[in-house]
Protein backbone atom coordinates (compact mmCIF):
# COMPACT_ATOMS: atom_id res chain seq x y z
CA UNK A 1 0.00 0.00 0.00
CA UNK A 2 0.83 3.42 -1.09
CA UNK A 3 2.22 5.92 1.59
CA UNK A 4 1.73 9.90 0.90
CA UNK A 5 5.14 9.37 -1.14
CA UNK A 6 4.65 6.53 -3.54
CA UNK A 7 6.28 4.16 -1.61
CA UNK A 8 4.95 0.79 -0.39
CA UNK A 9 8.25 -0.43 2.74
CA UNK A 10 9.02 2.42 4.13
CA UNK A 11 6.21 2.81 6.80
CA UNK A 12 5.92 -0.86 8.15
CA UNK A 13 9.68 -0.29 8.49
CA UNK A 14 8.94 2.70 10.58
CA UNK A 15 6.15 1.32 12.59
CA UNK A 16 8.44 -1.77 13.81
CA UNK A 17 11.34 1.26 14.89
CA UNK A 18 8.64 3.24 17.05
CA UNK A 19 7.24 0.35 18.40
CA UNK A 20 10.62 -1.02 19.53
CA UNK A 21 12.17 2.04 20.89
CA UNK A 22 11.73 5.67 20.97
CA UNK A 23 12.75 7.23 18.39
CA UNK A 24 11.87 11.12 17.01
CA UNK A 25 13.23 10.69 13.65
CA UNK A 26 10.83 8.07 12.41
CA UNK A 27 7.75 9.42 14.26
CA UNK A 28 8.72 12.41 12.61
CA UNK A 29 8.60 10.23 9.21
CA UNK A 30 5.68 8.90 9.97
CA UNK A 31 3.93 12.10 10.26
CA UNK A 32 4.64 12.72 6.93
CA UNK A 33 4.35 10.19 5.35
CA UNK A 34 0.80 9.10 6.40
CA UNK A 35 -0.47 12.90 6.75
CA UNK A 36 0.84 14.76 4.12
CA UNK A 37 1.11 18.52 4.57
CA UNK A 38 -2.17 20.18 3.45
CA UNK A 39 -4.41 17.39 4.48
CA UNK A 40 -3.63 14.55 1.57
CA UNK A 41 -4.05 10.86 3.15
CA UNK A 42 -3.18 7.58 1.15
CA UNK A 43 -3.99 3.59 1.56
CA UNK A 44 -0.80 3.28 3.90
CA UNK A 45 -2.18 5.55 6.20
CA UNK A 46 -5.42 3.88 6.81
CA UNK A 47 -3.62 0.03 6.95
CA UNK A 48 -1.50 2.06 9.63
CA UNK A 49 -4.34 2.26 12.16
CA UNK A 50 -4.05 -0.70 13.95
CA UNK A 51 -0.49 -0.36 14.99
CA UNK A 52 -0.95 3.13 15.70
CA UNK A 53 -3.72 2.05 18.35
CA UNK A 54 -2.19 -0.80 19.53
CA UNK A 55 0.90 2.06 20.54
CA UNK A 56 -1.05 4.69 21.52
CA UNK A 57 -1.42 3.21 25.25
CA UNK A 58 2.05 3.58 25.42
CA UNK A 59 3.31 7.09 23.14
CA UNK A 60 0.76 9.82 22.72
CA UNK A 61 2.09 10.58 19.16
CA UNK A 62 0.47 7.37 18.05
CA UNK A 63 -2.94 8.44 19.07
CA UNK A 64 -2.21 11.69 17.77
CA UNK A 65 -1.01 10.70 14.48
CA UNK A 66 -3.87 7.98 14.49
CA UNK A 67 -6.28 11.23 14.83
CA UNK A 68 -4.66 13.37 12.50
CA UNK A 69 -5.33 10.73 9.88
CA UNK A 70 -9.18 10.11 10.32
CA UNK A 71 -9.62 14.17 10.54
CA UNK A 72 -8.46 13.86 6.74
CA UNK A 73 -10.48 10.69 6.40
CA UNK A 74 -13.63 13.03 4.61
CA UNK A 75 -11.35 13.72 1.56
CA UNK A 76 -11.07 12.12 -1.82
CA UNK A 77 -8.40 9.35 -0.89
CA UNK A 78 -10.34 6.43 -2.98
CA UNK A 79 -10.17 4.21 0.53
CA UNK A 80 -13.36 4.11 1.34
CA UNK A 81 -13.85 0.54 1.52
CA UNK A 82 -10.46 -0.26 3.09
CA UNK A 83 -11.55 2.45 5.68
CA UNK A 84 -14.68 0.24 5.97
CA UNK A 85 -12.24 -2.88 7.01
CA UNK A 86 -10.98 -0.29 9.68
CA UNK A 87 -14.65 0.26 11.67
CA UNK A 88 -13.21 -1.44 14.63
CA UNK A 89 -10.43 0.16 14.68
CA UNK A 90 -12.00 3.32 14.59
CA UNK A 91 -14.20 2.28 17.39
CA UNK A 92 -11.02 1.93 19.42
CA UNK A 93 -9.76 5.30 18.36
CA UNK A 94 -13.12 6.80 19.32
CA UNK A 95 -12.44 5.57 23.16
CA UNK A 96 -8.83 6.63 23.13
CA UNK A 97 -9.69 10.19 22.10
CA UNK A 98 -12.97 10.31 24.76
CA UNK A 99 -10.33 8.98 27.58
CA UNK A 100 -7.42 11.59 26.40
CA UNK A 101 -10.16 14.81 26.40
CA UNK A 102 -11.47 13.01 29.92
CA UNK A 103 -7.69 13.91 31.45
CA UNK A 104 -7.95 17.23 30.65
CA UNK A 105 -4.98 17.77 28.46
CA UNK A 106 -3.48 21.34 26.99
CA UNK A 107 -4.47 20.26 23.59
CA UNK A 108 -7.89 19.72 24.26
CA UNK A 109 -9.10 21.11 21.36
CA UNK A 110 -7.10 19.20 18.96
CA UNK A 111 -8.04 15.96 19.95
CA UNK A 112 -11.73 17.14 20.34
CA UNK A 113 -11.71 18.32 16.55
CA UNK A 114 -10.02 14.70 15.95
CA UNK A 115 -13.04 13.09 18.07
CA UNK A 116 -16.00 15.28 15.87
CA UNK A 117 -13.79 13.39 12.99
CA UNK A 118 -13.60 10.18 13.93
CA UNK A 119 -17.96 10.44 14.65
CA UNK A 120 -18.06 11.52 10.65
CA UNK A 121 -18.81 15.05 12.06
CA UNK A 122 -16.30 16.34 9.74
CA UNK A 123 -17.87 19.69 8.93
CA UNK A 124 -18.00 20.48 12.88
CA UNK A 125 -14.35 19.12 12.86
CA UNK A 126 -13.14 22.14 10.39
CA UNK A 127 -15.32 24.54 11.59
CA UNK A 128 -14.66 24.62 15.37
CA UNK A 129 -11.88 27.30 16.62
CA UNK A 130 -11.11 27.34 20.29
CA UNK A 131 -13.62 30.33 20.26
CA UNK A 132 -10.94 32.82 22.07
CA UNK A 133 -11.14 35.44 18.98
CA UNK A 134 -12.92 33.35 16.01
CA UNK A 135 -15.13 35.14 13.44
CA UNK A 136 -17.57 33.64 10.74
CA UNK A 137 -18.62 35.46 7.85
CA UNK A 138 -21.99 34.51 6.40
CA UNK A 139 -24.50 36.46 4.60
CA UNK A 140 -28.40 36.73 6.09
CA UNK A 141 -30.54 34.44 4.37
CA UNK A 142 -33.03 37.23 4.26
CA UNK A 143 -31.56 39.96 2.75
CA UNK A 144 -28.15 39.04 1.20
CA UNK A 145 -26.36 41.35 3.58
CA UNK A 146 -22.86 40.16 4.59
CA UNK A 147 -22.87 39.59 8.69
CA UNK A 148 -19.33 39.17 10.66
CA UNK A 149 -20.87 36.89 13.37
CA UNK A 150 -18.14 37.29 16.16
CA UNK A 151 -17.47 34.15 18.96
CA UNK A 152 -14.78 35.21 21.36
CA UNK A 153 -13.85 35.45 25.45
CA UNK A 154 -15.36 38.75 25.62
CA UNK A 155 -17.45 39.34 22.65
CA UNK A 156 -20.45 37.70 20.84
CA UNK A 157 -22.05 39.34 18.53
CA UNK A 158 -23.77 40.11 14.72
CA UNK A 159 -22.23 42.69 13.12
CA UNK A 160 -21.30 44.27 9.62
CA UNK A 161 -17.58 44.75 8.76
CA UNK A 162 -16.59 48.18 8.04
CA UNK A 163 -12.97 47.87 6.27
CA UNK A 164 -12.71 51.60 8.08
CA UNK A 165 -14.72 51.72 11.38
CA UNK A 166 -14.35 48.03 11.95
CA UNK A 167 -17.49 45.63 13.22
CA UNK A 168 -20.70 48.20 13.48
CA UNK A 169 -24.01 47.66 14.08
CA UNK A 170 -23.59 45.20 16.68
CA UNK A 171 -26.09 42.84 18.26
CA UNK A 172 -25.65 40.01 20.68
CA UNK A 173 -26.09 36.70 19.95
CA UNK A 174 -28.65 34.78 21.12
CA UNK A 175 -27.07 31.20 22.50
CA UNK A 176 -28.92 28.11 22.04
CA UNK A 177 -29.80 26.82 25.56
CA UNK A 178 -28.31 23.06 26.03
CA UNK A 179 -31.80 21.72 26.34
CA UNK A 180 -32.55 22.74 22.66
CA UNK A 181 -29.27 21.37 21.26
CA UNK A 182 -29.52 18.88 18.40
CA UNK A 183 -28.42 15.60 19.29
CA UNK A 184 -25.11 15.63 17.96
CA UNK A 185 -24.58 19.48 19.19
CA UNK A 186 -26.12 17.83 22.23
CA UNK A 187 -23.08 15.81 22.24
CA UNK A 188 -20.44 18.08 21.34
CA UNK A 189 -21.52 20.00 24.17
CA UNK A 190 -22.53 17.85 27.11
CA UNK A 191 -18.58 16.53 26.38
CA UNK A 192 -17.01 19.98 26.85
CA UNK A 193 -18.76 20.68 29.65
CA UNK A 194 -18.14 17.52 31.44
CA UNK A 195 -14.59 17.85 30.34
CA UNK A 196 -14.40 21.55 32.13
CA UNK A 197 -14.39 23.80 28.87
CA UNK A 198 -16.20 26.53 29.72
CA UNK A 199 -15.23 28.85 27.37
CA UNK A 200 -15.32 26.00 24.22
CA UNK A 201 -19.02 24.84 25.39
CA UNK A 202 -20.10 28.67 25.64
CA UNK A 203 -18.83 28.99 22.09
CA UNK A 204 -20.88 26.08 20.81
CA UNK A 205 -23.88 27.16 22.16
CA UNK A 206 -23.25 30.73 20.67
CA UNK A 207 -22.11 28.92 16.94
CA UNK A 208 -25.78 26.54 17.70
CA UNK A 209 -27.92 29.55 18.19
CA UNK A 210 -29.36 32.42 16.18
CA UNK A 211 -27.95 35.50 15.49
CA UNK A 212 -29.92 38.86 14.54
CA UNK A 213 -29.20 40.84 10.86
CA UNK A 214 -28.07 44.40 11.35
CA UNK A 215 -29.58 45.53 8.37
CA UNK A 216 -32.43 43.84 8.11
CA UNK A 217 -33.00 42.60 11.86
CA UNK A 218 -34.34 38.85 10.45
CA UNK A 219 -33.14 36.69 12.68
CA UNK A 220 -31.45 33.29 11.89
CA UNK A 221 -29.60 30.36 12.63
CA UNK A 222 -25.38 30.93 12.46
CA UNK A 223 -24.31 27.56 12.29
CA UNK A 224 -27.31 26.10 9.36
CA UNK A 225 -25.92 29.78 7.41
CA UNK A 226 -22.71 29.14 7.96
CA UNK A 227 -22.35 25.26 7.08
CA UNK A 228 -24.40 25.49 3.69
CA UNK A 229 -21.90 28.43 2.69
CA UNK A 230 -18.65 26.04 3.51
CA UNK A 231 -19.39 22.65 3.28
CA UNK A 232 -22.35 22.15 0.83
CA UNK A 233 -21.32 18.77 0.15
CA UNK A 234 -20.91 16.50 3.87
CA UNK A 235 -23.86 19.38 5.23
ZN1 LIG B 1 -30.55 40.65 6.63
Amino acid sequence: MHDCYGDVDRVPELLERVEREDDAEAWKELGYRLCLEGGLVFAASFAALPQLVRLASSDPRARALAGRILRRAAGHHGCDDLLADRAGTIAEVRVLLDLYLRSRPDDYLAAFLDLLAVNAQYHWSAALGDFTDDFYHLACPHCGAEVTIAIGDYERYSAIRDWNLGDVERRDLRPASPGKLSRTGRRMHDTAVRDGQQVLAAGIRCLLGRAECPRCASVFGIADEYMSAECPTSW
